[in-house]
């Protein structure tokens, strides 16, 4: 786990983070527009650990405000896209 950290994580955030966009695309009613960190669409819990949901599509460059909102907000951040309750992809792989 210390070397998906290492070699993977910090690297794609700090990619993420860097790349310009420097504007919050959630837009929740708090947003302070900064990005400052990056959300999980599809949280971790649910992707089956950490790993699983550090993918390309799966992580989106937010303000902390909206990340905090999209936790406390799960109904309006669903109905936004900004959160998902199961994975898609592995839905239609398995059947
Ligand atoms: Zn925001």
């Amino acid at each position: 786990m210390d070397k998906f950290y290492k070699e993977v994580r910090i690297p794609e955030v700090k990619k993420i983070l860097s790349e310009g966009s420097s504007w919050c695309p959630v837009k929740s009613p708090v947003c302070t527009k900064y990005v400052q960190g990056v959300h999980e669409i599809l949280p971790r819990g649910r992707a089956g650990g950490i790993i699983k949901a550090h993918r390309k599509g799966n992580l989106v460059a937010t303000c902390h405000a909206c990340n905090g909102y999209i936790s406390e907000n799960s109904k309006w951040a669903t109905e936004y896209g900004w959160l998902k309750h199961y994975d898609y992809n592995e839905q239609v792989q398995s059947t």
